[in-house]
């Protein structure tokens, strides 16, 4: 029998989860828990990390998960490597469902980086004013330039003081409009953009805000993965199962 681990909490493993329901697949929906409401989803639902790679491997077997689908953000880097680990400890197959990333077209000015760090460095030493829009993980970095206004963007207000001396914070859920982003960008008068080359439709539209602004994007590459068998596309994954479940049945 076929039984799904989906690890998500990124539009695409919304999608996924709504395709597996269709389907009427045995699948079990994962959140790491960073959101105090995360998005309900058409399937069962657990919240929580694993306990790294053996808790996963532990996971995997009590549950009897035959396949793993990893729908992580790109930049959820622990949580990918672990899956990946995990699949072969456990032998069970692994599919990465990840948007392409974003590239850049006439009128964008954008400034690739390798890493936060690389992020920090590249933001100028004079006074600006900056849309850090990479979520609440990784501010610290930013405190190494505590010159700037810093514009951030949170699912959910902040339980702890911020490491920034200079900040104004929006509390909002993608995904969000180009247009409601130019005025954001344009009320807050920012001069600098700071964001994670995520990919996908649902974030795209603070770069297509930039671009209308003639702003500098300064855009942090994703981080390094080992090589997984990976797509874009839905259908493709539902076709991975039914092809790798045709022994068991999908
Ligand atoms: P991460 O650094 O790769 O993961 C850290 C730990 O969190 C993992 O080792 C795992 O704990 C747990 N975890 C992460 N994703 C999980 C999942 N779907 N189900 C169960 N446990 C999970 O991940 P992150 O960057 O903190 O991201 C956390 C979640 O937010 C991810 O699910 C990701 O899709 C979503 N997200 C991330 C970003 C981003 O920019 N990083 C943006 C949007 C959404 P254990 O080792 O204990 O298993």
């Amino acid at each position: 029998m076929t039984r799904v681990l989906l690890l998500g909490g990124t539009t695409e493993a919304s999608q996924m989860a709504r395709a597996l329901a269709k389907a009427e697949v045995d699948a079990v929906f994962s959140y790491a828990g960073r959101t105090a409401a995360p998005i309900g989803q058409p399937l069962p639902t657990r919240i929580g990390g694993f306990g790294g790679v053996d808790g996963l491997v532990g996971y995997l077997r009590t549950e009897r998960i035959t396949h793993i689908i990893d729908a992580t953000h790109p930049f959820a880097a622990q949580m990918s490597a672990n899956a990946v680990d995990a699949s072969q400890m456990a032998q069970v197959p692994l599919i990465v469902l990840q948007r392409a990333p974003w590239q850049a077209g006439p009128g964008d000015n954008w400034h690739s980086v390798p890493d936060i760090a690389a992020a920090v460095s590249a933001l100028p030493e004079a006074k600006s004013r900056v849309f850090l829009a990479i979520g609440k993980q990784n501010l610290t970095a930013f405190a190494a330039k505590p010159q700037h206004q810093y514009l951030l963007r949170l699912v959910d207000p902040p339980e702890e003081p911020l490491p920034l001396p200079d900040v104004s914070i929006v509390i909002a859920r993608g995904p969000f409009g180009a247009d409601e982003d130019e005025r954001l960008m344009t009320e807050h008068r920012i001069t600098h953009l700071v964001a994670k080359n995520a990919g996908g439709s649902g974030a795209e539209a603070k770069l297509i805000a930039a671009r209308a602004l003639h702003l500098p994007v300064i855009l942090i590459d994703r981080p390094a993965l080992a090589d997984r068998q990976e797509t874009d596309s839905v259908d493709r994954v539902m076709e991975w199962l039914g092809h790798a479940g045709t022994e068991r049945g999908v």
